[in-house]
């Protein structure tokens, strides 16, 4: 376990593919940066690979301070255990009050790893970040505790973890819960470069790592087909919309827009559309301009992906449906009736 280290950073792990930064990092170091703010502290991010140096810049643009780089060609591309030992080094060295990870393949396969190796604890999912004093049954006040909010119990309530004692705190967090910072082109920082595979150790070193068990031959990246998360209008449809003919007319809809189809799991599961499109609890995040909830009943698991976006705008045939308590406009009807009509009055216009 790491001691405890008031003045200890927040960091961020900033995940590249291809040299290339993911945005899941660039709307953690936001995040990041307000969670620092409220500590008075200094943000870090932890940047690995080889010939990375140049994505620094995009991170203190976006309100890093400090970035530790770590840069060796034995760790091109990224292998869970020379990738964990390096992040448990650093950790050890700067004694980071908080460790964030995005939740994707990577940060779930890295994150779990390092919490083990430091024996601190790990919130897994996280849709929601804070700090707050905490106050124990026994009256024992803790201090500037990471509040790692996420949904617990299926789905049915957003449950507040804290750790009391485990340092550091860390928490993966789901790609679209926080928006992307401006980039500020004005804002510089450190870069504090580390050396840990060194090449005198390297034949101990690459054993104990196993950075000769796996081979990478080739790399490709399967570029996703769908762009959810960058959709200014987003019309989704649930359970109500009935087949995967009757999903055409979604289609058609978000065409006229430029935009998006997403959907509910309960529309994945009967085989309408494909899993890609789910958004929820166990599918994207989204905050589009314009989400039209077609034929959707609004249960919490599918609301914590969609609620946060600009205008909501539900059709549903029952006017008591629970998405009506977060739509900002409602049409109670039958979906192939007013989506058809919808289609023709924006044609017209
Ligand atoms: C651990 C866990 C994770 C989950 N993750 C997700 C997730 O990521 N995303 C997700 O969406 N769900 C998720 N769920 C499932 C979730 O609980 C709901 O079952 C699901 O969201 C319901 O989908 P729905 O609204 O399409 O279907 P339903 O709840 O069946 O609602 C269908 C709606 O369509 C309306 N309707 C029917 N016919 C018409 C018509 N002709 N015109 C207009 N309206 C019509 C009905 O009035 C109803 O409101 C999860 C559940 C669990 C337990």
């Amino acid at each position: 376990m790491v001691e405890k280290n008031e003045s200890g950073e927040v960091w961020v792990y900033a995940e590249t593919q291809d040299g290339e930064l993911q945005e899941l990092s660039l709307e953690l170091c936001g995040k990041s940066r307000e969670l620092a703010n409220k500590l008075g502290v200094k943000t870090g991010a932890v940047l690995i690979g080889n010939g990375i140096e140049n994505v620094a810049a995009k991170l203190f643009e976006h309100g890093i301070d400090n970035v530790y780089l770590v840069e060796d060609k034995r760790l091109t591309n990224f292998r869970s255990s020379p990738y964990s030992y390096v992040v448990v080094e650093l950790i050890k060295k700067y004694r980071p009050q908080i460790v964030l990870y995005g939740a994707s393949n990577l940060g779930r396969d890295l994150a779990p790893r390092v919490a083990s190796a430091t024996q601190s604890g790990l919130t897994a999912d996280c849709t929601n970040l804070d700090i707050s004093d905490i106050t124990e049954k026994n009256g024992t006040v803790h201090k500037n505790l990471l509040l790692q909010i996420r949904p617990a119990f299926g789905g049915n309530i957003v449950a507040t973890i804290v750790n009391y004692d485990k340092l550091p705190q860390m928490a993966t967090v789901r790609e679209g819960v926080f928006p992307i910072p401006e980039a500020d082109q004005n804002r510089h920082g450190n870069i504090i470069r580390e050396f840990y595979l060194k090449d005198s150790e390297s034949t101990k070193t690459e054993e104990l790592l196993g950075l000769n068990a796996v081979e990478v031959i080739k790399r490709e990246t399967q570029k996703r087909r769908i762009n959810l998360k960058g959709a200014r209008v987003i019309v989704a449809g649930g359970a109500g919309v009935g087949s995967k003919e009757n999903f055409e007319l979604l289609f058609e809809l978000a065409n006229l827009f430029g935009g998006a189809v997403g959907a509910s799991r309960a529309a994945v599961d009967s085989g309408f559309i494909s899993a890609e499109h789910q958004i929820g609890q166990t599918g994207s995040t989204v905050r589009p301009s314009i989400y039209i909830a077609c034929g959707i009943s609004g249960m919490v698991q599918h609301r914590v992906g969609m609620e946060d976006s600009a205008k909501i705008i539900a059709i549903n045939s029952d006017s008591s449906a629970p998405i009506f308590s977060i739509a900002h406009y409602g049409i109670v009807g039958d979906l192939k009736q007013v989506i058809p009509l919808m289609i023709k009055a924006f044609r017209e216009k």
